[in-house]
């Protein structure tokens, strides 16, 4: 097992790593910014050293000072969490070369992933079925109009380098082509330093279903069931449930041994997972893989009763996989709300700020994973989440009646949070019914101002 890691990240992921590490006695180095001084990670941590500024590319950006900061505090491995580096194949490669443990996939696979359109093309070819589109070289944008007017509208253009639901936008008809274009274009020079684009038939009203996956280093790879993340604002998941209400047991299986045989395509290793956009016939198309931990990863612990961190930790220490698919037993339900300090009643504006009066729900059934405390500043460089407030019931109904509940009893004060906001989605009777998809916040919440 490894003996001592840092932890490449912050916030309630930070946490949440730092948790798995001690419960397998591996020592644990906190990275933190300027901005993070009194953060809980940089606490929590058995040691803490300051690798930059508070704006992420002078800290948790910072290539440099991480590895330094590594190799100094005598680190085996760098775990990196989610955003920030973790997607990052010249950090993964950087680590390998320095002799550092990467605790993730291979980076040649991350690199590979990252381009959804690369990721595409492998998909097709180990017999994955896609969102029909368009994966070549856009040469220009005549070309790109050219292609779409032969996919057919409506369609959604795409950044290859995308993530956080940024550089995507849907054309309805040809004459928003253009603007659109462009607008994805710009956006993704913005935020990921490339503009390379790819197309896809826009599917009308789909749900977002993805699947955990586990794989050892030796080639023995497994999932833990889905997640539902339907429930999206601009692209971005709010709220997850897991297992999905849409699934039944033959259509689960078979989504679950397409997204197995999808990782074996590119003979992934550790955990990740493969995202799929499910229309209301239930055909399944492949949308993307995230080579990394996931915010949800927890509704999935909760029914299946394995700590993913964990294993995570396992695999990058060269231990085998010891569950079979076979021993991967679903059991109960469980919600996720993420907890945004941001004003839903101002276009979701991100509100950082004092926490002056914190109350975190407990009791049977509820878990929180968070980073925040009763007098902590939220700095304004980073996230608005945070924390997530997780339940699990026996069935469906006692997982939405304890998160409605655990709401009730979340008292943060000091800052503006999305906490009734979510309370609304669990109200609607749509949701109650589990009849709802990816448009479900956008056309059917009373409040939402978006
Ligand atoms: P998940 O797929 O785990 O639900 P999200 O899409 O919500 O994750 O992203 C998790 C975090 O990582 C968010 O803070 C998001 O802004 C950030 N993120 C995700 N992908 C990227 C990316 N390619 N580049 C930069 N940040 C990203
Ligand atoms: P990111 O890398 O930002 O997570 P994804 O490719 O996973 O981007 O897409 C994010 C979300 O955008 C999806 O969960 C879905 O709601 C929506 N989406 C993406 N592609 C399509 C599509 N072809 N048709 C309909 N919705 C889509
Ligand atoms: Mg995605």
């Amino acid at each position: 097992m490894l003996k001592k890691i840092l932890i490449a990240n912050r916030g309630e992921i930070a946490i949440r790593i730092i948790r798995a590490c001690r419960e397998l006695d591996i020592r644990t180095v906190a990275i933190y910014s300027e901005g993070d001084k009194d953060a809980l990670h940089t606490q929590m941590a058995d040691e803490a050293i300051c690798v930059g500024g508070p704006l992420t590319k002078d800290s948790y950006l910072n290539v440099t000072n991480i590895l330094s900061a590594c190799v100094l505090t005598g680190c085996e491995g760098i775990h990196p969490g989610f955003g920030f580096l973790s997607e990052n194949p010249k950090f993964a490669k950087m680590c390998e070369e320095c002799n550092i443990k990467f605790i993730g996939p291979d980076f040649e696979v991350i690199e590979l992933m990252g381009d959804k359109a690369k990721a595409r093309k492998i998909m097709k070819k180990a017999n994955v079925p896609v969102v029909p589109g368009y994966e070549g070289e856009i040469n220009s944008y005549e070309h790109a109009l050219k292609i779409s007017n032969e996919i057919g509208y409506p369609l959604m253009i795409k950044a290859a380098a995308g993530g956080g639901g940024k550089g995507i936008r849907i054309v309805r008809e040809p004459g928003e082509f253009k603007h659109n274009y462009e607008a994805a274009k710009l956006e993704s020079k913005a935020c990921f330093g490339e503009d390379k684009l790819y197309i896809e038939k826009y599917i009308e009203c789909p749900r977002h279903i993805e699947f955990q996956i586990l794989a050892d280093e030796y080639g023995n790879i497994i999932h833990l069931g889905e997640r539902e993340c339907s429930l999206q604002r601009n692209n971005q998941k709010v709220l997850e449930e897991a297992p999905s209400c849409f699934l039944d047991k033959s259509l689960r299986n078979e989504m679950g041994k397409v997204a197995v045989r999808a990782a074996k395509a590119v003979n992934y290793k550790n955990a990740g997972t493969i995202e799929f956009l499910v229309d209301k016939n239930g055909h399944f198309y492949f949308m993307e893989m995230n080579t990394r931990i996931q915010v949800e990863h927890p509704i999935t612990e909760m029914i299946t009763n394995i700590d993913i961190v964990k294993e995570q930790l396992k695999i990058a220490s060269n231990m085998k996989l010891d569950i079979t698919q076979e021993d991967v037993k679903i059991n109960g339900h469980a919600i996720e709300c993420r907890i945004n300090a941001e004003d839903p009643s101002n276009n979701f504006r991100p509100c950082p700020g004092v926490i002056n009066e914190l109350y975190v729900p407990s009791g049977p059934g509820v878990r929180v994973d968070s980073a925040i405390y009763c007098g902590y500043e939220i700095p304004p460089y980073y996230d608005s989440m945070i924390g997530k407030l997780i339940t699990f019931g026996d069935d469906r109904e006692n997982a939405i009646i304890k998160m409605k509940r655990a709401l009730d009893e979340f008292a943060i004060g000091g800052v503006i949070t999305n906490i009734d906001f979510q309370y609304e989605i669990l109200e609607h009777e749509d949701f109650i019914n589990g009849d709802y998809n990816t448009s479900f916040i956008e056309t059917k919440l009373v409040n939402n101002n978006a």
